[in-house]
């Protein structure tokens, strides 16, 4: 790691901290996203004087001007990433130099400052080094959030001149409630995620406001997440709202849709594929279209078929929904390729599984 751009973070401990007891008691199932930590981290960017005023603070609002740039036109982007405690009680984050650089690549995408990587590694280790206390042992883990907004005051539309950048962290369990073996998936045949030239592989807030309308309609059709299907032809299977999709074939190989500009490239979809090679799987990054998805689980030439990101890790789809119909995944129970890359990716993430990849990163 380089120390050029090595920042000074003032440290102010948050004056009244949570309890332990509370603590704890908060680290037993915590639903996804509403518990956080006592602390959080921010950096403030201005033009001509780029990154400073570091701090690792006492987690609190932000006071906005109602003409914040990010309040009206989005400019926004984030990072998801997980902080480990092991069996052995080390702590550890998952190849979170790949967030550092997919932050940057979003920055760049969405005309806003560039935040060097060490810098950004440096902001999401002193916030798991404070609030270490917060990171569950078990299947649970503490969820880092790294984000970058617009915070200049002016409505004028170009790239703002101030940005905040800023850390918080709760703790998670199971993504999806109650620990389901599979979710059913709705497959949107009206709204699409990213087209051609778009924002598509930019972690950016604004595509999740446009998938939202879809996500209700799944909702409401009793489904736990969409499928979103390219933009130009309503035809090619791309990837969830917040996840990318794999397919298991009836002869043992994995199918995923190419990185084309309109799918995020997940962390966990590449870790999949080089941790499915090492196993001596074939995988094969190619447009899959929804048509030959249904014939093909019809047929039992679609044997599983699994969602990935660092959020919800591995999770089986069982039962597909769209405008047409229905359709049940495999057998509906038997999920061998789904369970065995999960055991196998949160094994190395959790230390219980010696990592050949280099992809696990202590903190001291
Ligand atoms: C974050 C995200 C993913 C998963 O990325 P990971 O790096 O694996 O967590 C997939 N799709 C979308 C749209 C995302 O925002």
């Amino acid at each position: 790691m380089s120390t050029d751009n090595q920042l000074k973070f003032t440290v102010e401990r948050h004056s009244n901290p949570t309890p332990a007891e509370q603590i704890a008691a908060s680290l037993v199932d915590p639903v996804f996203g509403r518990v956080f930590t006592d602390h959080m981290v921010t950096i403030r960017w201005t033009e001509g004087r780029g990154w400073h005023d570091a701090k690792v603070e006492a987690r609190r609002p932000f006071q906005l001007d109602p003409a914040c740039a990010v309040l009206h036109y989005a400019q926004e982007i984030f990072e998801g990433m997980k902080a480990y405690r092991g069996a052995d009680g080390k702590i550890s984050l998952f190849r979170p130099g790949e967030n550092a650089k997919r932050f940057r690549a979003s920055a760049a995408r969405m005309s806003m400052a560039d935040l060097p990587e060490d810098v950004f590694l440096q902001a999401v280790g002193a916030l798991v080094d404070i609030d270490r206390d917060w990171i569950p042992g078990g299947d649970g883990s503490l969820y880092l959030r790294p984000f970058m907004f617009a915070a200049e005051s002016f409505l004028g539309v170009r790239a703002a001149a101030e940005y905040i950048f800023c850390v918080i962290a709760c703790p998670v369990g199971a993504y999806f409630k109650g620990g389901k073996s599979a979710v059913t998936v709705w497959v949107s045949d009206q709204y699409t995620r990213a087209a051609s030239g778009g924002t598509g592989a930019a972690k950016c807030g604004g595509n999740y406001a446009a998938s939202l309308i879809a996500q209700t309609e799944a909702s409401a059709n009793g489904c736990d997440q969409v499928v979103f299907l390219d933009a130009a032809e309503h035809r090619w299977i791309e990837e969830l709202g917040g996840m990318n999709v794999f397919f298991v074939m009836d002869d043992g190989s994995l199918l995923t849709p190419p990185l084309a500009g309109t799918i995020l490239p997940g962390i966990t979809r590449a870790s999949i594929i080089q941790l499915a090679r090492h196993e001596g799987m074939t995988v094969t990054e190619a447009p899959y279209a929804f048509e030959a998805w249904r014939a093909d689980a019809a047929s039992g030439r679609v044997r599983e078929t699994f969602a990935c990101g660092t959020a919800a890790v591995v999770t089986a789809i069982g039962q597909v929904r769209h405008a047409g119909g229905e359709f049940t995944i495999g057998n509906g129970a038997e999920r061998d390729v789904t369970q065995r890359l999960r055991t196998l990716l949160t094994g190395i993430q959790r230390g219980k599984v010696a990592d050949s990849f280099g992809w696990v990163h202590h903190i001291a």
